[in-house]
């Protein structure tokens, strides 16, 4: 695996991101959500690198503001070195070939009335890469190398005409064919069944290993990212609480919230539920004054320290990071 001191193919530097809500029901606007608050983590080249938090976190968001579909309120974001905001002409198209996106829902994220040769061939056409005959080389080989075998069977199939695991395997087929250098997963398997989702990340890790692709692999399941990440980061309404690689942070964890996470985990469908060791099962009232994100809902709090200031990530071994006063 590359080590930390290659330098970063991905940063982003205390970016922060708010949403100012649409207006309510009569007519007042609601208050701002600050979606990222100074949130900053870097991805390294030919890495698989987890980004995982509950659902609000702020995941999509990050994913959303590397590829561009929103501009980030302040900090800066670079790939291969260079700032992303304001990129021009030939570089915009550069960048937009080399980062690629799957998106959550495989039912929403194709066109329904384009078949499966116009998907994965649409990102060929718009980058004006090949001639026909070319194309239709290039479709089927990324079909394969996709799992839909044999590609020929597929090409004419709409998105009705699939099934929910084929449907992503076509997502991943359409950011593939560009040949990109960095793909961003967003919950790739979140509506698909345990099994579906297993083959997926196995597809995934053959896609590193053949192409040498480096991952942004976002998801609400450190057992998820356990499987499949090199490291992982744990965000928290926005900031990161955590970092380190994916067996140090998961069989190790530091953060109480990243323990309250992996604590619930095994707990789904268990009717008798023993409250988390780490977790409060009510929030405490948040102070005015800033504080640690996850005060209000942690046991471990420290009085007079959590209510005061918010932590920052802190190194405790080399690679792994915590944002806990606990730890300082
Ligand atoms: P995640 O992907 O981790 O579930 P998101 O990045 O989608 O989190 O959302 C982070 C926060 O920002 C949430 O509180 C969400 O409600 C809010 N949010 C996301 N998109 C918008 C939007 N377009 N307008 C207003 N609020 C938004
Ligand atoms: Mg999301």
């Amino acid at each position: 695996m590359s080590a930390l001191d290659t330098p970063p193919i991905l940063t982003l530097t205390e970016v922060t991101k708010v949403y100012h809500a649409r207006q309510g029901l009569f007519g007042r606007a609601g208050d701002p959500v600050i979606a990222l608050d100074r949130f900053s983590m870097s991805v390294q080249p030919g890495e698989i690198y987890g980004l995982v938090g509950e659902s609000g976190s702020g995941k999509t968001t990050v994913s959303r503001l590397i590829v561009g579909l929103e501009k980030p309120d302040g900090g800066r974001i670079d790939f291969s070195g260079a700032s992303i905001i304001g990129l021009g002409g030939t570089q915009r198209k550069a960048f937009t070939r080399a980062v690629q996106l799957i998106f959550q829902d495989p039912y929403q994220s194709l066109n329904a009335h384009f078949s499966v040769f116009d998907t994965v061939c649409e990102p060929l056409v718009i980058h004006g890469l090949g001639n026909s005959s070319e194309r239709l080389t290039k479709v089927c080989q990324t079909l394969q190398v996709a799992g839909l075998q044999p590609p020929e069977s597929f090409l004419n199939r709409y998105p009705h005409q699939l099934s929910g695991g084929q449907r992503q395997r076509v997502a991943i087929a359409r950011a593939m064919v560009l040949e990109p250098d960095f793909l961003i997963a967003d919950e790739p398997t979140s509506m698909l069944d345990a099994s579906i989702s297993f083959q997926i990340f196995q597809l995934l890790h053959r896609l590193r290993k053949t192409f040498s692709v480096t991952m942004l692999f976002i998801t609400h399941s450190l057992a998820a990212a356990r499987h499949l990440c090199d490291r992982v980061g744990v965000i928290y309404r926005g900031r990161l609480v955590e970092e380190g690689t994916a067996t140090e942070t998961i069989l190790g964890p530091r953060h109480p919230y990243t323990k309250a996470l992996l604590e619930a985990h095994p707990r789904f469908g268990n009717h008798d539920p023993k409250p988390l060791s780490t977790l409060r099962e009510e929030e405490r009232p948040v102070p005015d004054a800033s504080h640690c994100a996850f005060y209000p809902r942690c046991r471990m709090a420290l009085d007079a320290v959590c209510d005061r200031q918010a932590p920052t990530l802190r190194q405790l071994e080399p690679g792994h990071r915590v944002a806990c006063f606990r730890f300082e």
